[in-house]
């Protein structure tokens, strides 16, 4: 029997809905996946240093020592002994987190959503960084904040400008380490300087760190969190030191804010996947990724190293550009006349893909800016893709 429908879609959306917007990034992966295209326009880590091995074998033996539990429902915060490490990790410099304080979540973009949900009413006011991570704007938009942007220089985050924005804000999102997008880092002074101005001002200062563990040179910096765990809400993802498919992150909070995130994630998903929790437990328990992440930093700190090398031959003397110590992203900036939307939609046509800047700018965007990723374009498609962006930017000068 066919069911008439007499009222036509569209159905009514809430408002909310109506306002969702899709990634761009995420829109633009579709055009880029395809092989003939030289893509720096991705954010995905290098599948050559997933840990495929590895991780077949801790599945083998959690599903064979631990099945039944590894299968059955779990608890909302997470896996107990996960936790455990994760606090151990982050208990550095004297302070002390413990595995109370450690919400597990599906992918740290989890994290975002909930703690969109728990601190931001409509209007609130919330500080990013300009630019900031796609994802966050994305995430924090549904709960339809009013974004104000922090002033930045060519060593990131500002923290004396806050003293005139932050007063009533519900948050600060902040990325220390080789951000996403720009690739900056913040020195060490100015770390200091922002966890004590946010404590001042009463603003929960967010330290987002998926990848503060992928310093090319040295020693990964001091977190924000072990300056001061009362005042930071600490972000991690296991997706740029094992595999992102895995969908593992988790946030660190104070136990009052922690508790409310917990029963923001019942809500939304009840928990994270029991059996991933035990299989990366059972990969890094050890000391694994004391030998794996230095593989992924030799990686792309070669690679980074190579298309810095091709854009300094290529690129016009105008365009400027940042030189990562870390991470996945170099941003560039070009000169004021070209936008990067139409350089684009030109480079698109010679095969080679990058994310134009815009999307990353909470408020006025600069459209003569754009993020590139060399993590997993092998350096010979690196020298030819940048050859090309070259001779595209010139021919606009
Ligand atoms: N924060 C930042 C800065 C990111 O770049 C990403 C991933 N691109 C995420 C959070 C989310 O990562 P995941 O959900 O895979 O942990």
């Amino acid at each position: 029997m066919k069911i008439e429908n007499p009222h036509p879609f569209p159905w009514q959306f809430a408002e909310r809905a109506s306002q969702m917007q899709s990634s761009f990034i995420r829109e633009i992966l579709k055009v880029t996946q395809q092989p003939e295209i030289i893509s720096f326009a991705g954010g995905l880590p290098s599948p050559a240093t997933f840990p495929v091995e590895r991780m077949q074998a801790a599945f083998d033996k959690v599903l064979r020592d631990n099945g039944k539990v590894a299968l059955q429902y779990g608890p909302t915060d997470g896996y107990l002994p996960l936790r455990q490490w994760i606090a151990d990790s982050l208990s550095t410099n004297g302070a002390k987190i413990v595995p109370e304080q450690v919400l597990m979540t599906s992918g740290s973009q989890q994290a975002l959503d909930l703690l969109g949900k728990v601190l931001i009413d409509e209007g609130s006011k919330v500080l990013v960084e300009t630019p900031s991570y796609l994802g966050a704007l994305q995430a924090f938009s549904v709960y339809r904040p009013n974004f104000v942007s922090v002033a930045t220089d060519e060593d990131g985050l500002v923290p004396s400008s806050l003293n005139d924005v932050a007063a009533g804000a519900r948050l600060l999102y902040a990325l220390p380490n080789f951000q996403n997008p720009t690739g900056r880092s913040l020195s060490i002074a100015r770390r200091q300087e922002l966890v004590e101005t946010c404590a001042r001002l009463g603003v929960p200062l967010v330290e987002d760190d998926p990848y503060g563990s992928l310093s090319y040179k040295g020693e990964p910096a001091p977190k924000m969190v072990a300056m001061n765990p009362d005042g930071v809400i600490y972000m991690g993802s296991f997706s740029k030191v094992l595999t992102p498919g895995i969908r593992l992150g988790y946030v660190v909070a104070p136990l009052a804010l922690v508790r409310r995130l917990e029963l923001a994630k019942q809500a939304a998903d009840l928990h994270t996947s029991q059996l991933t929790q035990m299989v990366v437990h059972e990969v890094i328990k050890d000391g694994f990724l004391d030998q794996h992440i230095p593989t992924i930093r030799t990686l792309y700190g070669d690679q980074c190293q190579c298309m810095l090398d091709a854009m300094a031959e290529h690129f016009p003397a105008s365009a400027t550009w940042t030189k990562p110590e870390g991470g996945m992203f170099i941003w560039v900036k070009l000169p004021k006349q070209i936008n990067a939307m139409e350089l684009l939609d030109e480079a698109i046509k010679q095969k080679v893909a990058f994310v134009p800047g815009a999307p990353f700018y909470a408020n006025e965007p600069e459209t003569n800016t754009l993020r590139l990723s060399f993590v997993t374009v092998p350096p010979e498609r690196i020298r030819a893709g940048v050859a090309i962006l070259g001779k595209l930017i010139a021919e606009r000068l």
